[in-house]
């Protein structure tokens, strides 16, 4: 008798699946979980398909020890696309289905949704109760009787299980004997959260409402949409409105956000504007709460799905609307394992389900203007500021020979006394942490450096410790000079600490918020922040990037970004396009209302063509120039590119590996594959690891793929390949 096989994808670095028996008389269900034993391990799979044979010789093919789900975890829609991103990032089937599980479904726990338990006293036990005799024979010991008080205190009504464990935790124990009696029952029921609104916002502005019927009218058809609206245009409010519509219409909205721990506001905002089953996911959530959301997503309880980058990889039957905020933000890119970029991913899912996407953005990714000129994506601008706000002012502030007061020259110190004079509101932004980048010495010039990266350690005044920014190693701030003990030692350059302090000693009487990493890093430390710059209270804010995201701080008039020129030199293909959307995201927390904002940019490069571009003419000129000169270099989005990435304990390793998969890479294809490296990374040690990469760029996508699929199918026969890590990034975000 012949025994059936299937097919099963398991997270293993493995480009291959596995083949097991079924043993069980269940039917075969592509896309449900199953445990199987590998090797000394028993691992959770998804079934792919039934076979009807193997390669594997049958006398080492094993059995599948357990089917746990009688229903797909991962139904065709998703499975479809999921399948498709493994061969478009060349990333193994069984790790990419492995990832689009929350934790516990990964482990093997059951896919089933948490219900309610609620309690009743049963109606002829309530009138007994009330006559105080027949059933008292029955009820023995305080826990007992105090259960059933409370229960003949509902009159009638349920008691949720919770409050009943509030009088015992032996609750149980005792009421076991109650419902056996049937002096009491127990229902089970799904507890869906249901949110209604509070406010109904306010009228739409023209742009808002032609941005939000072109939106509306594409529902149940495949339309990318860039939602290009400067900030505070009022973007949110067309989310929101198209959220709504396409509920009404019976589907299920997916909303990505950056953080959402960053953006307190906008959550808030989202649950006083909609109505229906809203629920969120983000790291903010423990395995059973995320669990709980993902399956009231799965199975389409939830009207509303806001979350950060892996939202994107939920299931969703009824799913009829994408909306990707900040659509620019280097977030959405998975930055290890399965390394997909949650918009590109959005897309394919929308085009499988027939709907529209909304990509959203004050300062749209290069590729996403690229879509709109190529006529891919349907363009919808909104130009004007909602309410009485004005775009706030730009100038760029020439640094060379002024006098600075720690990094602050004396014209932007003058700027921030008069908006402070006049009960402005001023935000400082630099985006470094810590007190000074770097540690030096006078006497014999060392600088205090990472042991395991090729870095130099930050100074942290305020905790007195030295720390790197790259691998996380820290060691106490040192009084004498860890080489030559010299006493003689200069803190370089300036970080959020340094510039808070200086401020403070400036203007003593004001108080700052200072907002970055470390400053948030307790719960409830951010929103304390926040709430103290959105209420004024704060008039001098200091921060990193966290503070360009979202925000909006009514009462702020005066923005100094003072290290510009950093992004101008950066060694990334992407660092001008990343610096030109964080100027601009920056400085459009100025003047979101009644007065107008001003915007000063510190740079020792007034003269530069592109600094002066993005502010004399915005942000859309500068992209139109960057992106001619992309196109000049061949670079993405006009040609293709891919990033093997190799590591080892030591420098020859990863360098001596990759030089074979250049050579590999010469067979199929050749002509029109450019192979550039390999090279040490930009950073080449990182936590005591040795760090190479080999650039790979292609004017056709199909060029890219199939010479990344022949890699794939041959890397495993590179002799250094057992002595090194390696990974695959297609589209990478930046080249570290
Ligand atoms: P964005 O997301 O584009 O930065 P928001 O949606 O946060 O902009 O809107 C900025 C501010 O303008 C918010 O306070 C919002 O309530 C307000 N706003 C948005 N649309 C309108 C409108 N049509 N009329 C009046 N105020 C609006
Ligand atoms: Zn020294
Ligand atoms: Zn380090």
């Amino acid at each position: 008798m012949s025994k059936r096989l299937v097919q099963v994808a398991l997270p293993s670095p493995l480009y291959r699946l596995f083949d097991y028996f079924w043993p069980s008389a269940q039917p075969i269900v592509r896309g449900a979980r199953v445990l199987v034993p590998f090797g000394q391990r028993r691992l959770v799979g998804i079934v792919l398909q039934e076979l009807t044979e193997s390669d594997v010789p049958y006398a080492r093919l094993r059995n599948v020890a357990k089917v746990l789900d009688s229903v797909p975890v991962l139904p065709e829609e998703i499975l479809s696309a999921l399948c498709w991103a493994s061969r478009y990032y060349h990333h193994p089937l069984g790790d990419v289905l492995s990832s689009a599980l929350p934790t516990l479904l990964r482990k093997g726990r059951p896919a089933l949704l948490q219900e309610r338990e609620q309690w009743r006293l049963l109606p002829e036990v309530a009138i007994a109760a009330s006559e105080h005799d027949q059933h008292r024979a029955t009820v023995r010991g305080p826990v007992q009787t105090a259960l059933l008080a409370r229960l003949a205190n509902a009159n009638g009504e349920t008691v949720d299980a919770s409050e009943l464990a509030a009088i015992s935790t032996r609750w149980r124990a005792s009421i076991k004997p109650l419902l056996d009696r049937q002096l009491v029952s127990c229902e089970h029921s799904l507890a869906l959260p249901s949110n209604v609104a509070s406010d109904t916002g306010p009228q739409l502005l023209e742009e808002q409402q032609q941005a939000v019927d072109a939106i509306v009218a594409s529902l149940r058809s495949f339309q990318p949409h860039l939602l290009h609206g400067v900030t505070g245009s009022g973007k949110t409010e067309v989310y929101l409105r198209c959220i709504e519509a396409a509920r009404q219409q019976g589907m299920q909205v997916l909303v990505l956000v950056p953080e959402i721990s960053l953006t307190p506001q906008l959550m808030q905002r989202f649950t006083q504007r909609l109505n229906g089953c809203l629920v969120s996911l983000h790291s903010g959530l423990n395995d059973s709460e995320r669990l709980q959301n993902w399956l009231l997503a799965a199975n389409g309880y939830a009207d509303i799905v806001i979350g950060t980058r892996s939202a994107v990889l939920v299931p969703m039957p009824r799913l009829g609307l994408v909306l990707i905020d900040e659509e620019h933000d280097g977030s959405l890119k998975q930055q290890d394992g399965f390394r997909y970029h949650a918009r590109d991913f959005a897309l394919l899912r929308a085009r499988n389900r027939q709907c529209p996407v909304v990509l959203g953005s004050a300062t749209p990714s290069f590729e996403s203007l690229h879509n709109v000129t190529r006529k891919r994506y349907q363009y919808l601008p909104l130009n004007r500021r909602a309410g009485e706000a004005m775009p706030p002012e730009l100038a760029l502030l020439d640094i060379r020979r002024r006098p600075l007061t720690e990094g602050i020259s004396d014209r932007l110190m003058d700027a921030i006394r008069t908006h402070l004079d006049n009960d402005g509101q001023v935000l400082v932004f630099i985006n470094r942490r810590g007190f000074a980048p770097t540690l030096l010495c006078n006497d014999c010039g060392a600088a205090a450096d990472c042991r395991r990266c090729d870095a130099h350690m930050t100074v942290h005044a305020r905790s007195n410790r030295l720390r790197c920014h790259h691998c996380g190693a820290e060691r106490p701030l040192p009084v004498t000079c860890e080489q030559c003990s010299s006493e003689n030692l200069d803190r370089i350059g300036h970080g959020t600490e340094r510039i808070a302090a200086a401020l403070t000693a400036e203007f003593p009487d004001i108080a700052i918020a200072r907002i970055d990493r470390d400053s948030t890093r307790r719960k409830g430390a951010l929103e304390k922040q926040l709430a103290l710059a959105v209420s004024g209270e704060a008039r001098l804010l200091v921060g990193t990037q966290m503070l360009a995201k979202g925000h909006h701080f009514p009462k702020l008039t005066l923005v100094g970004i003072l290290d510009a020129d950093r992004g101008l030199f950066g060694t990334d293909f992407r660092s001008l396009e990343h610096m030109g959307q964080l100027t601009i995201q920056v400085a459009g927390r100025a003047g979101r209302e009644q007065r107008r904002g001003t915007v000063l940019i510190q740079t020792r490069n007034p003269d530069n063509p592109m600094l002066q571009t993005l502010v004399e003419e915005g942000y859309d000129a500068f992209a139109r120039i960057a992106l001619a000169d992309r196109q000049l270099a061949e670079l993405p989005p006009f040609a293709y590119v891919a990033l093997v990435r190799a590591e080892a304990s030591d420098a020859e390793s990863s360098i001596t590996f990759l030089r074979q998969v250049a050579e590999l890479l010469q067979q199929p294809d050749t002509e029109t594959l450019h192979v550039l490296g390999p090279a040490p990374a930009p950073m080449e040690r990182v936590a005591g690891r040795y760090r190479a990469q080999l650039l790979l760029q292609a004017d056709k996508r199909s060029t890219l793929n199939n010479s990344l699929s022949w890699l794939t199918v041959n890397i495993g026969d590179l002799s250094g390949v057992r002595r090194t890590r390696w990974s695959i990034d297609v589209d990478p975000v930046d080249l570290y």
